[in-house]
């Protein structure tokens, strides 16, 4: 018979991992469908979103308040009101049939751990502040990190109007949500009030796995180049056009892809290349294709790395083109600059995971995040946690309560042994 210890369901309390991945629950009932998660900013979705999370930062002991773009912010005062804040955050809007954890994790561990300071009445010589970021997908106006842009006092006016793909624009949609597009700059915060910006976030890629490790340091926000290629041949009669004589667009192409797989495949350095489009004209199957284009999104961890790769990768693309006959056109149509993760946040990152017991194992991000405005008035580092398969943007988006309770020791740990740069240097 198994011994019943008195009381013991009512002592119980839950870790921090279990509140975590109730309230992920819970946050991703909040969709504009119900087969599928869909969050998007300006909707009542985000409102009813931005209710549920003020209400679980005001019960975590913070001031919490929507700022001027939509954004949720917590504040929890330090040993005495004003100090200066430890800023930690994500973004709580989706893509379109998202995975629950990407974005919420991080936000939602922050205030937890803020909750447990408060259980605690635990004051450190520092605020925290949380933020949830309104809009880091950029899914409805096809303009990405407008919350964190917005608190870093970056938010370009001219994006106001933007069209979503009913036509409305965003100017007016912050009119409808009841927020004032002409006042926007009431959410900038100044690099005097934040002594750095922490965020925590889910993997979204399959290395902490492989690793058989819960948590890891970021090193860097991978900057990425992205180019359009055009390469153009002759179109011709798939039975007349002998093997010698075709110039062929889209076997070119092929060659090009190859041989950007090949040249990233033997880069040591974190080096990423990918070809995800591609269109060949006119597309019959009995033509022989005249005009192929084709996408190409170039990460790596520096931006020397990554400019040195496109200009190899262009001129391997050059001579392809020449020894086929084929006319080619380049254009770069995106680049952004490689976030590094501050060394004396990362030191600190490093200190809490092996204070949980963890083994440190550092790794770059290659998918984009909030620090990537925010380094523009703050340090920035990243804790990632692990997820199931590397799989995000997708349903099957999935992180174990074991792993979201991991994260939330190691943030808390961080939190509470925070030393800021003049102290850490
Ligand atoms: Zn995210």
């Amino acid at each position: 018979m198994r011994e019943m210890k008195e009381g013991s369901a009512g002592l119980h309390v839950s870790s921090l991992g279990d509140e975590i991945v109730g309230r992920i629950n819970e946050l991703a009932a909040i969709s504009e469908a119900p087969a599928h998660l869909a969050r998007v900013f300006l909707t009542k979705e985000h409102r009813a979103a931005a209710d549920l999370i003020l209400a679980w930062m005001r019960s975590a002991g913070m001031r919490a308040h929507l700022d001027a773009i939509g954004n949720v912010c917590g504040r929890y005062e330090g040993e005495r009101p004003g100090l200066p804040c430890l800023m930690l955050g994500s973004h709580y809007d989706t893509v379109y049939d998202a995975g629950k954890w990407d974005g919420p994790l991080g936000l939602l561990t922050a205030i937890s751990c803020v909750a447990d300071l408060n259980r605690r009445g635990r004051r450190l010589p520092f605020a925290i502040e949380v933020t949830g970021f309104a809009d880091e997908e950029g899914v409805r106006f096809a303009s990405t990190l407008l919350g964190s842009r917005a608190v870093a006092g970056t938010f370009v006016e001219s994006v106001l109007g933007t069209r979503d793909a009913a036509g409305v624009s965003m100017r007016d949609a912050l009119v409808q949500f009841g927020l004032d597009p002409d006042h926007i700059g009431a959410a900038a915060r100044a690099r005097s009030e934040l002594l750095a910006y922490v965020e925590l976030h889910i993997e979204q890629g399959p290395v902490l796995e492989a690793k058989n490790l819960p948590v890891g340091v970021v090193t860097a926000i991978a900057g990425a180049t992205r180019l359009a290629a055009s390469l153009t041949g002759m179109a011709g009669h798939a039975g007349t056009v002998p093997m010698a004589l075709r110039r062929d667009a889209l076997a070119g192409a092929a060659e090009c892809i190859g041989a950007i797989e090949a040249f990233c495949r033997t880069d040591e350095g974190g080096l990423v290349g990918t070809v995800g489009y591609i269109h060949a004209m006119p597309g019959a199957t009995n033509v022989i294709p005249g005009q192929v284009s084709f996408t190409l999104d170039i990460r790596a961890p520096t931006d020397a790395h990554r400019k040195l790769a496109v200009t190899d990768i262009v001129r391997q693309i050059e001579r392809i083109a020449k020894r086929r006959k084929l006319g080619l056109q380049v254009d770069v149509t995106h680049e952004n600059r490689t976030v590094p993760c501050a060394p004396w946040l990362r030191r600190q990152v490093a200190e809490a995971i092996a204070g949980e017991g963890y083994p440190v194992f550092e790794l770059p991000s290659g998918a984009g995040h909030d620090g990537m405005a925010m380094i523009d008035i703050a340090d920035v580092a990243m804790v990632f946690v692990r997820c199931r398969g590397g799989i995000s943007h997708h349903p099957d988006e999935h992180v174990e309560v074991a792993d979201a309770d991991a994260g939330a020791r190691v943030l808390l740990r961080l939190i509470e042994n925070f030393r800021t740069r003049d102290a850490a240097e």
